[in-house]
């Protein structure tokens, strides 16, 4: 798999400006990350009122473009100057402009998150075809981990999208050669499947969501069957130490069920940029 390891990492410019312009992307999935889940739920409710013959119950528009963004407190309508990533927040020291309502530091932080993650995958990647898929991997990844922490739901609307990108960036073998990437994708989805299963049987409890597991397929799409490993085993260890630390720190209760997805969107991330090298410490340890 000498084809995930790439020229000489591309000079300090392109990395600058895939940064800012990341930082802008990170502000779009603010906005993703808040409204697709409610687009979602809409279109559900919508459904239901349809089958049974009563009025809809949603009919105004919403989707990433309409309506404006506005304070969820007192409905003032942002504007450009307090739409700058990170720099707005905290002009503003983290409070509306009209009714001073606290906004949550998590808005800068996605946008920080995204341009800084833009940046390193464009100095490591270049800035050509492969630079440029590696930032779609990243935006619909970050965008997943946050609805799944909010709603515990992975989008078909993301997982879907991750996946066919991740085929057909691999149509010439940009990442890992075809086969790798569609034997990767159907072993992804069925070896959380099995698990599901048998953690089914065993416990009578459901571990994980369908979402889990399209996602993983998505993963062995761009990254090929024989990161799959690596990637279970790095989701499993940041899942642990997160989730005891949570039970612990935070007296989390130990049936609240923790999203499995974040930990494997990280692991995704981890294994595009290390993957290589982390493949070759495990097989250390193993041999
Ligand atoms: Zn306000």
């Amino acid at each position: 798999m000498e084809t995930l390891l790439f020229a000489a990492p591309a000079s300090l410019a392109p990395a600058l400006v895939a940064g800012l312009f990341g930082l802008l992307i990170g502000s779009f999935l603010n906005v993703v990350i808040h409204r697709v889940p409610k687009m979602m739920q809409r279109e559900s409710d919508n459904y239901v009122a349809h089958e049974s013959g009563k009025e809809l119950p949603h009919t105004e528009r919403y989707n990433l473009m309409v309506p404006r963004s506005a304070c969820p407190h007192c409905g003032h309508q942002i504007g450009a100057f307090e739409n700058i990533p990170v720099l707005s927040w905290l002009a503003l020291r983290g409070r509306c402009r009209k009714c001073k309502a606290p906004i949550s530091p998590r808005y800068p932080a996605v946008e920080l998150l995204t341009g800084l993650l833009s940046a390193l995958l464009v100095w490591t990647f270049g800035s050509g075809v492969a630079g440029l898929a590696t930032l779609l991997f990243a935006y619909l990844l970050i965008a997943m981990t946050f609805i799944d922490v909010d709603t515990q739901l992975l989008p078909d609307d993301l997982t879907f999208p991750l996946l066919w990108a991740g085929l057909l960036v691999n149509l010439d073998g940009t990442f890992v050669p075809l086969r790798d990437a569609v034997i990767g994708a159907a072993a992804g989805y069925l070896v959380l499947w099995a698990v599901y299963w048998l953690f089914k049987l065993v416990t009578g409890k459901e571990g994980m969501g369908y979402g889990d597991f399209k996602l993983l397929a998505a993963l062995g799409a761009w990254l090929g069957w024989a990161m799959l490993p690596t990637i279970i085993l790095l989701s499993s260890v940041v899942g642990a130490l997160v989730g005891i630390s949570l039970i612990v720190f935070a007296k989390r209760g130990r049936d609240k069920p923790i999203p499995f997805g974040p930990y494997l969107a990280a692991a995704g991330m981890i294994a595009l940029l290390y993957g290589e090298q982390i493949g070759a410490v495990f097989q250390g340890y193993l041999a």
